[in-house]
């Protein structure tokens, strides 16, 4: 949770945590996990006791992967995904488990976090499939085949029996767990941390750009609380001091974060980003004028890392404003924060939440850093549906169309 001010903060020098976001397959999420930090009872727990931990994560991951891997041969999702409709296929518990929880993210976010998108993502060329592809310019498909598709990817096509099967009304509906499964593998990796080492463990560890933030920051600089940066999703037309930093959002303790954004896999086409977020009610690429959002779930939540998840991938398919409503819904509901950059290059921040520029951080970490805000913050009242994109996003756009030779 966010508690600590901004003038305490000052009075402290900061422990810096990078939330690094990697654009690998969904053959890698293992290979994207990291255990960076790991204290039990307030001591740092032995190099060689870490390496076994993490290694015991690792293989946990690879068993949470294997059932739900839409690309992976016999998975339970591909067998889902095959099956007829009405077919009864037994799934492992992640599956069951995993699916259960999309029921109830599926409602909570109005249908706009939906994991029954596989068809409209690989007719969008975003799909593991077309992996070393995905920023390949490329025209929009025809309506006829994006309706088609949307005709497929209803959730509620997807039946969860009480004897751990699941069934499809339509055969020809097929389920991607992307957008909740990295979340899901940092709630499991931080549980077996708390089995292996009991109540008292501090840790940091990433699934990709999930990461939970296990108890209190421990070690240099404990006082300031962990400390999650939010990329810079524009870093390629920002030159200058720590580009790749966008946001500091400090104070945290035991919470989950995630981070969803534009840049993970996308392309320029005729002016415009495309990126591998589908609004479930067009049946196309987001386009609500949002690049990035960040989402802090405290660990009190159940789930709190595949929520986290969920959420940030949601707030991309709602306007603006609705957006900002339902993260200050859930802030009141379950203590998250949130925070979302936006194409005028703007920041939200919604919830108990300490966000800093670049510069407020610098003065609190690094006062002699010559830094400048890349991003402005704006007031959530002032918000508007209409995001007008700032010069410097269409310079971003124009760079990456060059760049990738459109
Ligand atoms: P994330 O990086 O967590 O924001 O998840 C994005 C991934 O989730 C995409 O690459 C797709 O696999 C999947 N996805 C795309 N659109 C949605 C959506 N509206 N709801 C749920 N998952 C989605
Ligand atoms: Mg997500």
């Amino acid at each position: 949770m966010c508690r600590m001010n901004r003038a305490a903060a000052c009075l402290v020098l900061a422990a810096v945590f990078f939330l690094t976001a990697c654009a690998a397959s969904q053959a890698e999420y293992y290979v994207g996990f990291s255990l960076s930090s790991l204290y039990v009872g307030g001591e740092a727990v032995s190099v060689r006791e870490r390496a076994a931990a993490s290694s015991a994560i690792a293989d946990l991951l690879h068993e949470i992967e294997s059932q739900i891997g839409a690309d992976r041969e016999d998975s339970d999702v591909a067998r889902i995904n095959a099956a007829d409709a009405g077919e009864r296929i037994a799934v492992g518990e992640h599956t069951y488990a995993i699916l259960t929880l999309c029921k109830e993210l599926f409602e909570e976010t109005g249908e706009a976090f939906s994991p029954a998108l596989y068809n409209l993502s690989e007719l969008w060329g975003f799909t593991p499939d077309f992996e070393g592809q995905y920023s390949v310019p490329r025209a929009e498909p025809p309506e006829n085949q994006i309706a088609a598709a949307v005709a497929l990817s209803d959730f509620d096509d997807i039946i969860l029996h009480e004897d751990g099967t699941v069934s499809k009304r339509q055969a020809g509906v097929r389920i991607d767990l992307g957008g909740v499964a990295k979340g899901y593998m940092s709630d499991a990796a931080a549980q077996l941390l708390a089995e292996r080492f009991g109540d008292s463990v501090d840790a940091i560890l990433s699934v990709m750009s999930n990461s939970v933030l296990m108890g209190h920051k421990r070690g240099s600089n404990a006082s300031l609380g962990y400390t999650a940066t939010i990329e810079n999703p524009r870093a390629v037309v920002t030159a200058g001091s720590g580009a790749s930093q966008g946001l500091f959002v400090i104070g945290l303790s035991d919470v989950a974060v995630s981070t969803s954004a534009d840049t993970y896999r996308s392309y320029v086409y005729d002016g415009r980003i495309y990126s591998h977020i589908i609004d479930p009610a067009t049946g196309k690429p987001s386009a609500n004028g949002v690049i990035s959002i960040m989402v802090t779930v405290p660990r009190t939540a159940s789930n709190a890392g595949a929520r986290a998840d969920a959420y940030s991938t949601a707030g991309f398919c709602m306007p603006l404003t609705d957006a900002l409503a339902f993260y200050a819904s859930l802030a009141e509901e379950r203590g998250i924060g949130a925070v979302v950059i936006t194409a005028d290059w703007s920041y939200y921040v919604v919830g108990d939440c300490t966000a800093l520029n670049r510069t407020e951080y610098a003065a609190l970490v690094s006062p002699d850093t010559v830094i400048e805000d890349i991003f402005e913050r704006a007031e959530i009242a002032d918000a508007r549906d209409e995001v007008v994109a700032d010069a410097r996003e269409e310079e971003y756009i124009r760079f990456v169309a060059e760049r990738s030779g459109e």
